[in-house]
């Protein structure tokens, strides 16, 4: 569909900008655009179609709210928004209440009637946004809907958020999103705009071709989120490390820890819960009130920590996560970046930490290699864990790995743990090439394989029962690796399989067996480099400097405050978590800390003092102005 078939919708450019920029200050409360925000809504408002590609918090719903508010003002309907997240949609259609606009939702948690009365109202071209789920989209009573509105130019835009959904790369497929051709067949004349804030190349060519989207145009940020300080560090003792993270980091703070197992979430909330940590589990196993009401508490109250399997955090819009933390490996770096960049959507300090070990890469082999899918497809996946095993076993900046994986330059960050405390290396070559020769020897001997631990032990000369019943002790390996700790040995095991020099065997018990790759080692063609195991976390991190926004400069800090500012801030937050309650929404959909923040500092007087405050639109304003005043003077 050629852009110029809508110019109809299309306004005077200069006079759009006017209009955009005052409905960004008069709805939001924002005095400027982020990034190409701007001309992403221009490109949509004058009826292109666009593939969005920006971080998490980078600002993505603006794109298309701001067009739809802009379309409804011009009489022209609704833009349908299609979402993954039907428990969410009820606090993404509040905050859009809170800020003035029309908006509502249609899903399964209404009954027959209310969703009458909502379809009436969009014909009366009452509403500016609808939210559904891509499922409803497509039934026959829904497009049906769409026809009608379609019918009275009532139908201003699609946007299709979480795109990455349609994808089998993406690391959230879901088929029902394959699904949404039908818009663009049924109503080729209504503009979309697709988002994602993951996508590397092989996933993105899959959207757009997926939903033929060959015509839009592309729009991508840069991937970095530089407030998330991410580490990665060896697991020994996972639980107990994780604890100490928290306690020792982020004591009373929000949280996510992701777990690969329902069954290990639960056990690791209870043992945070032990520790006097507000953890709560969530999982697809739980039942569907349970888990609704545990993520209403995270997203509701202070300092909750959510111990959660990958299917939690999806849409999560909490802006203070301070830290997320894996206690298992994801299955590739897409999955690492989204559910790391969960932490510190509001731009301040936040921790992506990463607990892992060789039985993480044993396991996520032994899953690809399980799976019933085909070759073809069993190569990508196992090329996208081996990306992330690099990013995992890197020695150098892992925020230059981790952007490049998305096609991104850059120079070492200064906020990752290699570049605050670059590992010491050792040239792990001779143990390595110990352990393949006796995976060699033992098969030539007897046609067996084993799995690491009795390849350790061999090496480190342990006279084990099972050393015994299959006399390994008269392999010329035996003991031959007696100086170096089993730590040491698990090193250099991950390295081998990382290199691909070593492969798991998921059909004979996890077995270890020589690849093509091995001969390499062998021969001393390829030196294995590993990092110096470091037991405890190095001092400086977690600790040193706070770090700095590159791009503006400003710390990365939770926000500063004086004496009397902390107390007007700590009161209105306590005004705020009452008007939340009262409201039956999350605190920061009525202000974010920021706001309150400024208003602290500012002690505003009066409504004057009020405006032009980041985030007080004049909804907001309208609605609280007088009680927020009432509370800044009480506060004395
Ligand atoms: P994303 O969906 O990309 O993760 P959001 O749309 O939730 O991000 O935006 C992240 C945060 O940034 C929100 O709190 C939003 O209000 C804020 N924000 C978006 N655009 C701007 C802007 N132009 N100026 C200031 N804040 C903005
Ligand atoms: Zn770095």
């Amino acid at each position: 569909m050629p852009v110029n078939d809508r110019a109809t919708l299309a306004t005077h450019p200069l006079r759009a900008f006017v209009s955009h920029l005052s409905i960004l200050s008069e709805v939001f409360g924002y005095s400027q655009f982020r990034g190409p925000q701007q001309a992403i809504i221009e490109h949509v408002s004058a009826g292109g179609d666009a593939l969005v590609l920006m971080p998490t918090g980078g600002g993505k719903s603006l794109c298309y709210q701001l067009p739809a508010i802009a379309s409804h003002r011009a009489g022209r309907g609704a833009a349908v928004v299609i979402s993954p997240l039907i428990a969410l949609m009820h606090d993404q259609v509040g905050a859009l209440h809170e800020a003035g606009v029309d908006a509502e939702f249609l899903n399964s948690t209404q009954n027959g009637e209310e969703a009458h009365a909502i379809e009436q109202r969009l014909l009366r071209g009452e509403i500016a946004l609808l939210y559904a789920a891509p499922e409803r989209v497509t039934t026959p009573r829904f497009l049906a809907l769409l026809d009608s509105l379609h019918a009275r130019g009532l139908l201003s835009l699609f946007a299709i958020d979480e795109v990455h959904c349609v994808s089998q790369w993406g690391h959230d497929f879901r088929p029902e999103y394959r699904a949404l051709t039908v818009l663009h067949e049924r109503f080729a004349s209504v503009p979309r705009i697709a988002l994602t804030a993951t996508a590397d190349a092989i996933t993105r060519a899959d959207i757009v071709e997926r939903l033929q989207l060959e015509e839009a145009r592309t729009f991508i940020s840069s991937f970095d989120r530089p407030n998330i300080r991410y580490r990665i560090v060896e697991k020994s003792d996972s639980t107990a490390q994780l604890l100490r993270f928290i306690e020792r980091e982020h004591p009373q703070e929000a949280g996510v820890v992701y777990c690969q197992s329902r069954r290990k979430v639960e056990n690791i909330a209870d043992v945070l819960a032990q520790a006097g940590i507000r953890a709560l589990p969530y999982h697809a196993g739980l039942d569907a009130h349970v888990r609704q009401n545990n993520q209403n508490r995270f997203l509701r109250e202070d300092g909750v920590v959510m111990v959660a399997t990958i299917a939690f955090g999806m849409g999560i819009d909490k802006p203070d996560v301070r830290f997320v933390a894996h206690l298992d490996m994801p299955k590739n770096i897409e999955g690492y970046y989204q559910e790391t960049g969960r932490a510190g959507r509001d731009g301040l300090a936040a921790d992506a930490w990463m607990c892992y070990g060789l039985q993480d890469v044993v396991n996520q082999r032994r899953m690809i290699d399980e799976s019933p899918a085909a070759d073809e497809f069993k190569a990508v996946l196992r090329g996208k864990l081996d990306a992330l095993l690099g990013l995992a076993e890197a020695s150098d900046c892992r925020r230059v790995r981790l952007l490049a994986y998305f096609g991104q330059d850059s120079a070492p960050c200064g906020n990752c743990d290699n570049c605050l405390e670059p590992p010491a290396m050792w040239d792990a070559s001779k143990p390595a090439q110990m352990l393949l020769s006796t995976i060699y020897r033992i098969d030539r001997q007897s046609g067996m394989r084993f799995g690491a631990g009795h390849l350790m032990d061999i090496l480190r000369g342990k006279a084990t029962d099972k050393i015994t019943q299959h006399g390994h002790r008269s392999l010329s390996t035996f003991g031959l690796g007696a100086e170096f700790s089993e730590a040491q040995l698990r090193g250099v095991l991950r390295q081998l399989l990382a290199m691909g020099a070593v492969r798991v065997d998921a059909d004979a018990f996890n077995t270890l067996a020589l690849t093509d790759q091995s001969r390499a080692v062998l021969r001393g063609d390829v030196v294995v480099q590993l990092r110096q195991s470091t037991a405890k976390p190095p001092r400086s991190i977690g600790a040193g400097s706070p770090p700095k926004n590159k791009s503006t400069g400003t710390p990365l800090t939770p926000i500063a405050l004086s004496e009397d500012a902390l107390a007007r801030f700590n009161d209105l937050k306590a005004w705020r978590a009452e008007v939340a309650r009262e409201h039956n929404l999350p605190a920061y959909v009525i202000f974010h800390d920021a706001t309150l923040a400024s208003i602290a500092n500012r002690a505003p007087q009066s409504i004057e003092d009020l405006q032009g405050i980041s985030g007080m639109g004049v909804k907001k304003l309208e609605a609280y102005a007088s009680e927020v005043l009432r509370v800044v003077r009480a506060s004395g």
